[in-house]
């Protein structure tokens, strides 16, 4: 059997989810596949917490509300934040952004993704874009003006744009043979969720360490305060240690690395062990085809932007496809996609080369650096104005954005 549609999202994840919700009333003959069972899990509100979480920018949660998603999320479960405290594990550089500096009641929420996809996962089955659960894609090739996409079990699909939603390995970019430019950061991130024995304080803690960043990131069960998501970004052979301890051995040696500013680190779910690589695709889009969220770009974690940024490519790209459709132009022309290109990719590539130079200063070890470092933490402590710039790139609300991410 082959099926057929104007538009074929591969990968159902938050960001692909989100492009599939934007375009629901464009007209267009969607089908979304997924390698997973694209089903929602009922929330149970004790269940402990997943251990991949993303901070959402304010911009993000704007998306997911106009996409529908947001309500759900906020009912299962959501922390905001409305501080965070950064400073330099060896050093004595510190410096606080607060949300009330730009009178914003949060700076962000952190939210599992599991919570972020069920949200968005529940609209799309209300909805009439084309799901299709298990559906690895394991071939891609042109066919005349068209991709033809086979997928693992036989079934085959025509169509003649294809979006790439599949993730940072993703399957699309290698069979439509995009190149990328991608370097190891020689980290890994454990993620897990703690009890700390003080409260969090609705704060997002960073310290920087000279393995790499350590965050802690707050959790809200019930109102209750003491739980933290944590991302420790190391070295491998530290990962390796750090993943083969037993629990105890394991609190205590983050505490440690946080310099108990959290008072005692006292239990710990089990952890996960991410490799930490970047990854930047050279071009987002080639004709009948576009790259999105960490299928085009992946990002280190210490910035928690890697989804922010898909949400915005989703929401441009579903901007300039409804405008295109609105002027009655071939969806598949390069020309088109390139205007999302155009938008996106100088914006992607600034945070990126942001965030690379911001972990090499934070990794460097020479005198002059630990000093420039630690002068620039206190000298923009010092400058409130810089501070609310910082807070409002944050947020995401500034920079060209699409109408679903405006006031
Ligand atoms: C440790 C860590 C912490 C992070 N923290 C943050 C944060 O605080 N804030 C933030 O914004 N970002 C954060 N990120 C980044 C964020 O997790 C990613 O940017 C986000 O998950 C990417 O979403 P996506 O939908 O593009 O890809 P994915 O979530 O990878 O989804 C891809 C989907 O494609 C499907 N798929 C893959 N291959 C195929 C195939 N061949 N056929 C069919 N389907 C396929 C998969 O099943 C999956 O559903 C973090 C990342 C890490 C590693």
């Amino acid at each position: 059997m082959e099926m057929r549609a104007d538009l074929v999202i591969v990968g159902a994840g938050m960001v692909g989810s989100a492009l599939a919700l934007a375009l629901r009333h464009s007209g267009l003959e969607i089908l979304l596949l997924d390698g997973s069972a694209l089903s929602v899990k009922p929330f149970d509100a004790q269940a402990p917490f997943e251990p991949r979480v993303s901070a959402l920018s304010a911009a993000s949660q704007r998306i997911l509300e106009r996409l529908g998603a947001w309500e759900g999320i906020a009912r299962r479960r959501v922390s905001a934040y409305s501080d965070m405290h950064v400073w330099d594990g060896s050093g004595t550089g510190q410096i606080h952004f607060s949300a009330a500096s730009v009178h914003a009641q949060v700076l962000g929420h952190i939210v599992e993704n599991r919570v972020v996809q069920d949200g968005l996962l529940e609209r799309l089955h209300d909805s009439d874009v084309g799901l299709l659960p298990n559906a690895r894609l394991e071939q891609l090739r042109r066919s005349g003006d068209e991709w033809l996409l086979t997928l693992a079990d036989g079934r085959r699909l025509r169509a003649p744009l294809v979006i790439a939603a599949d993730g940072a390995n993703s399957a699309v970019r290698r069979l439509a043979g995009c190149e990328t430019r991608e370097w190891d950061y020689l980290h890994h991130a454990i993620v897990t969720s703690v009890r700390c024995s003080q409260a969090h304080r609705t704060t997002a803690w960073q310290r920087f360490t000279d393995e790499g960043p350590l965050a802690f990131l707050p959790l809200n069960r019930d109102g209750q305060q003491d739980w933290c998501s944590i991302v420790w970004s190391t070295t491998p052979e530290q990962a390796e240690q750090a993943m083969a301890m037993d629990d105890a051995a394991f609190c205590q040696a983050l505490e440690r690395a946080f310099e108990g500013r959290l008072g005692q680190v006292l239990a710990a779910d089990p952890r996960l062990c991410v490799p930490l690589r970047q990854r930047h695709a050279k071009r987002y889009v080639q004709e009948g085809l576009a790259l999105i969220g960490d299928a085009a770009h992946t990002i280190h974690p210490l910035a928690g932007q890697g989804v922010n940024l898909g949400f915005l490519d989703a929401a441009v790209l579903a901007e300039e496809l409804v405008r295109a459709c609105e002027r009655g132009e071939r969806l598949a022309d390069v020309k088109v996609l390139s205007r999302f290109e155009r938008r996106r990719m100088p914006h992607n590539l600034a945070l990126m080369a942001a965030m690379e130079s911001f972990e090499r200063l934070f990794q460097a070890n020479p005198l002059p650096l630990r000093w420039l470092r630690n002068s620039g933490l206190k000298l923009v402590e010092q400058m409130p104005e810089a501070k609310a710039l910082f807070v409002r790139q944050a947020l995401g609300l500034s920079g060209d954005l699409p109408a679903l991410a405006r006031a």
